[in-house]
């Protein structure tokens, strides 16, 4: 069955596009954790990172590539930003169709504390 990013991929549900080529889309993130918070989606169905193979190579190269043009397009290149992808239970993946979360706009405070 298609994921939901999949859904938006084929504008088959609507989304806020900041970005498309042949290999990514990225829109931003429905429930925003900061000012900035956009999802970089491969245009490949990829359930999780545990599943990535060297043949989807120009995919992971395309989200990078995407990420540095977002940011710089959003004007958060020069102060920072933070990618983020969740794997499984542990990482808190809620999609299971690879993506980053790219967030920013504000100082990110530390990564985690446990
Ligand atoms: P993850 O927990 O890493 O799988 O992240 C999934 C993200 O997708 C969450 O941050 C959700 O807020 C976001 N999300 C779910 N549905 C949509 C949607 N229709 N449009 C935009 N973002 C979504």
């Amino acid at each position: 069955m298609a994921t939901i990013f999949t859904k938006i991929i084929n504008r088959e549900i609507p989304a806020s596009i900041v970005f498309e080529n042949d290999k990514v889309i990225a829109f931003k993130d429905i429930n925003p954790q900061a000012p900035v918070h956009i999802l970089v989606v491969p245009k490949k169905e990829i359930p999780t990172l545990n599943d990535i193979d060297v043949q989807d190579s120009e995919y992971i190269l395309a989200m990078y590539l995407a990420i540095k043009d977002i940011a710089r397009d959003l004007g958060i290149s020069e102060n920072g930003y933070r990618i983020i992808t969740n794997c499984n239970t542990h990482g808190g993946q809620e999609v299971f169709h690879l993506h980053f979360h790219l967030l920013g706009g504000k100082p990110l405070g530390p990564m985690l504390t446990f």
